[in-house]
């Protein structure tokens, strides 16, 4: 019996390998960077103390029952709330907005009720089916509340005017008549306690798992049963349909002493501001106590060659290209594609660990019914 492969030690290579080594397989995990985790990847820094996310903030919350139980059997999850502010025109602000938020930027004192009516008469209701990013927030809140709190950001985050960006981008963020500033609604939400590398080093630690980092899939030569491919989809096939679109973001860091802003994540709303956001990552362990701290500015740009790929754009316009490769993909024999990478999808941690179950238990049925 030969090996399975796993390309990525992120959450979907990691999730995949135990189920198969649970269900006696050997597995081969296999990363080019030097630490497992993949983009959830965090570390302390060495001067501070803080677990700093590397690849920006990650915030774990879920609906979903099982990915829960799952992820809480290989780390202690603390409490964690995600309460994101933002700076703009000279003002502080509560996201998502709220009704903190529209009474704020009003000069209101509105009920949830009145608040409801009021953005109902700002709202362009007559845009039935938004299709793009704009005419999502315009139908969602109206246009001052988009041109404050969207339209810059989004300028900035995406590279791409927002008429040009699917309305399902928006989609994820949520509008509240009421004083709740939780930016996610799922029931369950939560910090790991020792940071996300600690969980999928405990994943991945099992009798029939070996992990070889700084290790690239096109310099194997073993032979192996079967692939998981959790790199990006268009490196599989050498770039020669093209490049699928990425962003790419680049993190200026700063120390200090103290407190530098009072909360985890703040964002920039106006376009004059060159970078998205600013995270400070010892608030996102509130239960630790450092002197120090840590702080990241986020600046947001197209993916080059060489960057690392971030969020896939999806344009319109990319659709054939992904659809080709996705045709080519479903070919390729003994391959699977799995994870943010191997399926061009944004996902949540939570979305990724689910469907690496799934993945594992559907080749698992398969190699059983062959
Ligand atoms: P990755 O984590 O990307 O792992 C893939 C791995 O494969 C990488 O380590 C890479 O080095 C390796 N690899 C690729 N190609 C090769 C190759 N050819 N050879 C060897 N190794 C290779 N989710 C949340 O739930 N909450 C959040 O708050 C959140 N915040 C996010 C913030 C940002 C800025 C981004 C971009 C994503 C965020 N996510 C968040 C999503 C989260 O990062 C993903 O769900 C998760 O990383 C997906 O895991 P993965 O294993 O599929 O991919
Ligand atoms: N967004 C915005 N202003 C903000 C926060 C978000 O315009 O202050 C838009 C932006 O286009 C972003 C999208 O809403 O890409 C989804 O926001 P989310 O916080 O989910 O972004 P992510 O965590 O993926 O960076």
């Amino acid at each position: 019996m030969g090996r399975i492969c796993l390309v990525g030690a992120g959450f979907s290579g990691a999730v995949i390998a135990r189920e198969l080594a649970e269900a006696g397989l050997p597995c081969l995990v296999i990363d080019e960077r030097a630490h497992v985790a993949g983009n959830c990847h965090t570390e302390r820094d060495p001067q501070t103390g803080v677990m700093v996310h590397r690849y920006g903030p990650h915030i774990f919350h879920t609906a979903d029952e099982r990915v829960w139980a799952y992820v809480n059997r290989f780390g202690e999850f603390m409490p964690y709330v995600n309460r994101v502010k933002t700076t703009v025109g000279g003002s502080v602000y509560l996201l998502p907005v709220n009704l903190h938020t529209i009474n704020q930027f009003y000069g209101k004192t509105f009920s949830p009720a009145e608040a409801k009516a009021f953005i109902e008469s700002q709202a362009r209701m007559d845009i039935e089916d938004p299709q793009s990013f704009e005419e999502q927030a315009l139908r969602f809140v109206g246009p001052d509340l988009y041109n404050a709190f969207f339209r810059g950001y989004t300028l900035k985050q995406w590279g791409i005017d927002p008429t040009e960006l699917p309305a399902s981008i928006l989609k994820r963020l949520p509008l509240r008549f009421n004083y709740d500033d939780n930016y996610f609604n799922h029931p369950h939400q939560g910090m790991p306690k020792h940071g996300y590398t600690a969980i999928v080093e405990k994943i991945l630690d099992h009798p029939l798992i070996e992990t070889r980092l700084g290790t690239k899939w096109e310099e194997q030569d073993e032979a192996f049963d079967h692939v998981f491919y959790s790199g990006p989809l268009d490196r599989w096939f050498g770039y020669d349909m093209g490049r699928l679109g990425y962003r790419t973001l680049d993190f200026e860091g700063e120390r200090a002493m103290g407190d530098y802003q009072g909360c985890a994540v703040m964002n920039y709303g106006d376009p004059e501001v060159p970078f998205t956001r600013i995270s400070e990552h010892k608030h996102f362990s509130p239960w630790e106590e450092h002197e120090g701290t840590i702080v990241f500015r986020e600046y947001s740009r197209y993916c080059g060659a060489d960057d690392v790929p971030y969020y896939p754009i999806r344009l319109l316009g990319e659709k054939k290209m992904l659809s080709d490769y996705e045709a080519r993909a479903a070919e390729v024999e003994g391959v699977t594609f799995v994870g943010r990478l191997g399926t061009y999808q944004y996902l949540d941690m939570d979305v990724t660990i689910g469907l690496a179950l799934d993945a594992a238990s559907d080749y698992l049925a398969q190699r059983k019914a062959a």
